[in-house]
């Protein structure tokens, strides 16, 4: 479904992803993971459209959409939840979320998608009048994860979503994560904590200074020694 071939990417000639090659195919749960720095956040951007590679392609569904504006891109179906969320802070919960499906391409059903998200995260239909502000850390990634949500996309892309969150809210987010999964979409999750990610992803991706370093299944990575020892502390 997903397909990166080299691809790299620089900040005014800093490199921050270099010659990165990922495949992601339908229907997984696929982690990028890799300590601070590492080129993370970088490569998500590149495949959205908010950073363009210098060099290297992006394909999604057969056609190349490196170039292609960010909206665009959300268009075709990939939704992106940045690492700080972006909400309107001073929109309410059900404001938010009606801003998501008008970046829907098709039919402004809204009911399906909401149905989804109320079964997800039952505490956002709960306060559909609150402001966005005024929502506790994970209560604003569960309605940032929502809105991507409501433009009904094929391929959800997840920027760290447990920064900041306490550990109760971050497993019920990864929960979500695997049933998002389950209603038909794919989901590329870049995540810093690994152990956790690696209990729901079905493969990953290592990176370090901007290079893969290791891919393989989750749960090969997640027992691999020099893994375990190098970022999961055992
Ligand atoms: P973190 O987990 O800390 O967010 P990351 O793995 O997501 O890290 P990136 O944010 O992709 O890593 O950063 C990779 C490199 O690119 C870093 O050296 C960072 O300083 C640099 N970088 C990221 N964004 C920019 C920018 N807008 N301008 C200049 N350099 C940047």
């Amino acid at each position: 479904m997903l397909s990166v071939r080299e691809a790299t990417t620089a900040y005014q000639g800093l490199v921050a992803i270099s010659d990165v090659t990922i495949d992601v195919a339908k229907g997984e749960i696929v982690a990028v993971c890799g300590s601070n720095g590492a080129g993370k956040s970088t490569l998500i951007k590149t495949i959205a459209g908010a950073e363009r590679p210098r060099s290297g392609t992006v394909t999604f569904d057969g056609e190349q959409i490196n170039g292609v504006p960010q909206h665009l891109i959300t268009a075709r179906g990939i939704a992106y939840v940045p690492e700080n969320r972006r909400l309107f802070p001073r929109l309410s919960v059900e404001d938010n979320l009606r801003l998501g499906s008008y970046m829907y391409r098709g039919k402004p059903d809204r009911d399906e998608p909401l149905k989804l998200v109320f079964d997800l995260f039952p505490r956002l239909s709960e306060r559909l009048e609150q402001r966005a502000e005024t929502l506790s850390g994970g209560e604003q990634q569960m309605l940032a994860i929502s809105r991507a949500l409501m433009t009904r996309p094929r391929l959800l892309m997840l920027d760290e979503p447990s920064q900041g969150i306490m550990p109760k809210l971050v497993d019920e987010i990864f929960q979500a994560v695997i049933k998002i999964r389950d209603a038909g979409m794919t989901v590329l999750i870049v995540e810093q904590r690994m152990a956790e990610v690696l209990e729901i992803a079905d493969r990953a991706y290592i990176l370090q200074t901007g290079r893969v370093q290791m891919q393989g299944k989750a749960s090969e990575i997640a027992t691999n020694p020099d893994v375990r020892k190098a970022y999961l502390g055992l």
